[in-house]
């Protein structure tokens, strides 16, 4: 990989820069020569949050703080795109262009009415500037690598840069669009931001059995993204067709993996909903996120649910019981032990030598207090939990 730097002035980034309203993106700047924001990048994030990172861009600007390392990739010899940076160098071309003001002693200033002596401190800052050629890897490692301002890329961001192209534009109008009709219902399953990638992230992840980075490069260049899309829907349908209550815990799920290992067995809706309830109710529930795999695996897998353990007083109370009466019959205070041939068959375990233990088991009924408890060593209360 091979890095020049350069300074430019912020005039000579900014001329020639054009902002797409409709997408929410800086489009050019070094007057035409460079690409902003390509195809692949996120949309601009800096006008959120009523602009307040586009201003402090400014402001650091006026006061003459740096605002860090800017990185541009050689497309050819005339062409350019900001590999790191947009999101800074789209601030000063919306500022340039009035798109927005900024506060200096407690007045609003739009860049035209500003004292001139300010506006020339804007137009002569200069930003360094890292240009770089370099191979598809080399980027990848790049960007893993620069410690970027502001904002972090997420990992989709970083490969839908790398594997660019056809594919990925057509992915992104689907998944990656937070005007699509869709996005309501998948945000039921979903989590993150659908503009950060998230929701493309998961198609891909559940296409390719998680293996994003080979799935992109083999579809780089395709012309549609069926595949994806109807495994996508796929998925979606089943999980929304198992589970009709809807809960928060849902969201994030792995339900690409849940629909492979499940897809092929019959669930009843409505008996679905009625489990699903009884364990949202069920105070001993701790795991709620375990519920649907626990359900869609017929209710045999307890420790999906992390079942809330005994208190501390009940565990104290039970061990002092226990051992008060095995110290009375001259045996093991582990129930187990007791009744067993080996030299523990007299054996007094302290407390934290023990574990406390559901004499019914929870997933049987049995309650998770006092009377349903009782002390165990540590051996045998395993030996006990694996069976
Ligand atoms: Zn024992």
């Amino acid at each position: 990989m091979k890095a020049e730097r350069k300074i430019y002035t912020v005039e000579e980034i900014c001329k020639g820069f054009t902002y797409n309203e409709a997408e929410g993106k800086g489009l050019f700047g070094l007057s035409g020569k460079l690409t902003i924001q390509p195809e692949y990048q996120r949309n601009y994030l800096y006008a959120e949050q009523n602009g307040a990172r586009e201003i402090a861009v400014i402001e650091s600007v006026l006061k003459g703080y740096p605002i860090g390392l800017l990185y541009f990739n050689k497309v050819d010899d005339e062409h350019l795109e900001v590999l790191d940076g947009q999101q800074r160098i789209t601030s000063l071309g919306r500022f340039l262009t009035r798109k927005f003001a900024v506060t200096i002693n407690c007045v609003e200033h739009y860049f035209d009415f500003m004292p001139e002596d300010l506006q020339k401190k804007i137009l002569q800052t200069e930003l360094l500037v890292y240009e770089c050629e370099g191979t598809e890897s080399e980027i990848k490692e790049w960007f893993k690598t620069i410690n970027i301002v502001g904002l972090p890329l997420e990992e989709q961001e970083i490969l839908n840069a790398i594997y660019c192209g056809p594919f990925v534009t057509l992915a992104k109008e689907v998944f990656s669009n937070s005007q699509n009709a869709n996005v309501n219902k998948w945000a039921a399953f979903l989590k993150g931001n659908v503009k950060r990638q998230a929701y493309l992230h998961a198609a891909l992840d559940w296409v390719s059995r998680g293996k994003v980075s080979e799935y992109m490069s083999l579809h780089r260049f395709d012309t549609n993204i069926k595949e994806m899309q109807t495994y996508f829907d796929s998925v979606i349908d089943w999980a929304s067709g198992v589970f009709t209550d809807i809960e928060k815990e849902m969201c994030g799920l792995p339900w690409g993996e849940l629909y492979e290992k499940y897809h092929k067995q019959p669930y009843n809706p409505s008996d679905v909903a009625t489990k699903q309830r009884a364990l949202y109710e069920d105070y001993y529930v701790k795991n709620k996120k375990g519920i649907y795999e626990y359900i869609l695996g017929g209710c045999k897998e307890p420790k999906l649910l992390e079942v809330r353990c005994f208190d501390t007083p009940v565990k104290e109370a039970v061990y002092a019981r226990q051992t008060a009466s095995a110290k009375a019959a001259g045996v093991s205070n582990c129930p187990l032990c007791a009744i067993g041939l080996d030299n523990n068959r007299t054996r007094i375990w302290k407390l934290n030598e023990m574990d406390a233990d559901h004499v019914t088991a929870w997933s049987k009924g049995g309650a998770t207090d006092i009377s349903n408890c009782q002390m165990l060593c540590q051996t045998h209360n395993r030996a006990k939990g694996n069976k």
